[in-house]
């Protein structure tokens, strides 16, 4: 090493005073393109397979301080050629690993981890972890996990990002949802019945929303990342807005998609895939990667974003969950009753 490169390491030693001159020095590339006080940001990320890890890499090396990983599994070979693992990672628990990797880009970066189920996590640490977000993002490719998510978003007033793709990456999607601005996340999916009668090559019956999704699928991990990397665009713009409204320039990414209810954008990363072809049929250079903006309609009967409203936390609803501390607790008084 270098006399140089030792001295510039030791300038940055992890302590306290050291944070704010690194942070100053990390954003030197990136200076005025995102909103301050991103290090005072907390990002719930449920689900670090090769969306969820991508995603939180990129959002830790932006300036976010502060993240959440949920995820029960291991790192296996495989996941090698779509995330952010390493060989030294197989057989590790992924949010272990990630929070390692994490860390190791931002040392003064706050990883807080839960390797449970995300149904099997107590109510009152889920409580926790949300009412601590600034921004969820399911990286979970489950439909049972995206419906007790979209839920949960919506009662805590809490936005979130979900990033989806089609089958073998040919397609994504990234839905964005913003309690009281844009319809929820069932009611905006609902919006692809309408667009799938468009082609015989229905993304509808390829998806069929949780079922078919990446999970397992053999696919190329730079259309993986395609839409991750997007999704990682639209988590920074979201966040700039909210923190300094359209006076940063990234704020203005998804500032008209808001108004326009036109949150959820889908993607295209082969020729002429799902309604694609047809919509730019007779617009010269349309190969992929292709992109549209829907817009998405709130379903007036819906129970998270029409008329009927949530009234009781869904995370006190989660049917499956055993809540081990509540329980131990209750033991607990059950034996000073009887000592
Ligand atoms: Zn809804």
């Amino acid at each position: 090493m270098s006399e140089g490169m030792t001295s510039t390491i030791e300038a940055f030693a992890v302590d306290t005073e050291n944070r704010t001159k690194f942070e100053a020095a990390l954003s030197e590339r990136n200076k005025g393109l995102l909103a301050k006080g991103l290090s005072e940001v907390n990002v719930l990320i449920v689900g670090c397979g090769s969306v969820g890890s991508y995603m939180a890499e990129k959002l830790i090396r932006a300036g976010i301080g502060a993240m959440t990983l949920i995820d029960p599994d291991e790192v296996e070979p495989y996941n090698l050629t779509r995330t952010t693992f390493k060989y030294d990672d197989i057989g590790t628990l992924k949010v272990e690993a990630l929070s390692v990797h994490l860390k190791a880009i931002n040392p003064w970066s706050s990883i807080e981890v839960e390797s449970e189920k995300f149904e099997a996590v107590s109510k009152q640490k889920l409580k926790d972890y949300v009412q601590a977000c600034s921004l969820i993002i399911c990286g979970a490719d489950d439909k049972v996990t995206q419906g007790i998510l979209n839920r949960v978003a919506s009662y805590h007033d809490k936005p979130m990002i979900v990033p989806g793709l089609y089958q073998g990456a040919k397609g994504g999607e990234v839905v964005m949802v913003l309690p009281g601005v844009t319809p929820c996340l069932e009611c905006t999916v609902e919006g692809r019945s309408f667009t799938a009668t468009q082609t015989e090559e229905t993304v509808g019956r390829q998806t069929d929303y949780g079922t078919g999704r990446l999970e397992g699928e053999i696919a190329l991990g730079c259309d993986v990342h395609h839409v991750a990397g997007i999704a990682s665009k639209i988590a920074l713009s979201l966040l700039s807005l909210m923190l300094s409204g359209d006076k940063v320039e990234i704020g203005k990414f998804i500032l008209k998609p808001l108004q326009d209810k036109t949150n959820y954008l889908t993607l295209g990363m082969t020729p002429d895939y799902w309604l694609f072809g047809e919509v730019f049929q007779d617009v010269p250079g349309q190969y992929a990667y292709q992109s549209l903006w829907i817009q998405a309609h709130t379903n007036e009967n819906c129970c998270v974003c029409g008329d009927r409203k949530l009234e009781l936390d869904p995370i006190d609803e989660i049917a499956t969950e055993l809540d081990v501390e509540g329980l131990s607790t209750q033991l607990g008084d059950m034996n000073n009753e009887f000592v």
